[in-house]
């Protein structure tokens, strides 16, 4: 767990390198590990997304949180899932996703309907869940992350297409914020 900044600044945005890598498994459950999740809960919360993976703070390690939407009355679910492990199942359902670190990008992505999930909480302790509806699609996305994986490299042809500009655009930034 060397070298984690406990406090990011913001969101990494494509096409940032660090989002392009397959994240690192967190080897040591130690205390700079709640400070970074705070962190990205906060970072999520502002930006109001569901989910964000560490490496979109760029942190390449294999964690990611997601925003609970059961409510108060729902069943308690974790928010943050460590060195996450999935097994898919069902058909493939098409979904509108986004990104956080794609602003403005939204693609359809056909993707296993039923997910479970293997991960460690907080303390070190291993739990799994299964769901077949929105928290699956998120934790599949939020998995991508850790691999390197985008929603830009599932995009069809056609969103591909009709993204190109918006894609250029982010790229183009993105050459003009690291020269300076
Ligand atoms: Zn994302």
């Amino acid at each position: 767990m060397n070298s984690i900044p406990a406090q990011p600044e913001k969101i990494v945005l494509y096409p940032d390198p660090v989002l392009a890598r397959p994240a690192e498994p967190v080897e040591v459950f130690d205390e700079g590990l709640p400070a970074l999740v705070e962190r990205m809960v906060e970072l999520m919360r502002d930006a109001q997304g569901a989910g964000l993976a560490a490496p979109q703070v760029g942190v390449s390690r294999r964690l990611f949180v997601i925003e609970d939407e059961s409510g108060p009355e729902g069943p308690s679910i974790p928010t943050v899932f460590i060195n996450p492990e999935l097994e898919l199942g069902g058909d493939l359902i098409p979904f509108e996703e986004g990104c956080l670190s794609i602003p403005d990008i939204r693609t359809t992505i056909r993707r296993p309907k039923t997910v479970r999930i293997k991960a460690f909480d907080l303390q070190g302790q291993p739990f799994e869940l299964e769901d077949d509806d929105f928290l699956a699609r998120v934790w599949q996305h939020e998995f991508d992350h850790l691999e390197g994986v985008l929603i830009t490299d599932r995009m069809n042809p056609r969103d591909r297409l009709a993204n190109r500009k918006a894609l250029k655009e982010l790229r183009l930034d993105f050459e003009q914020g690291s020269e300076r």
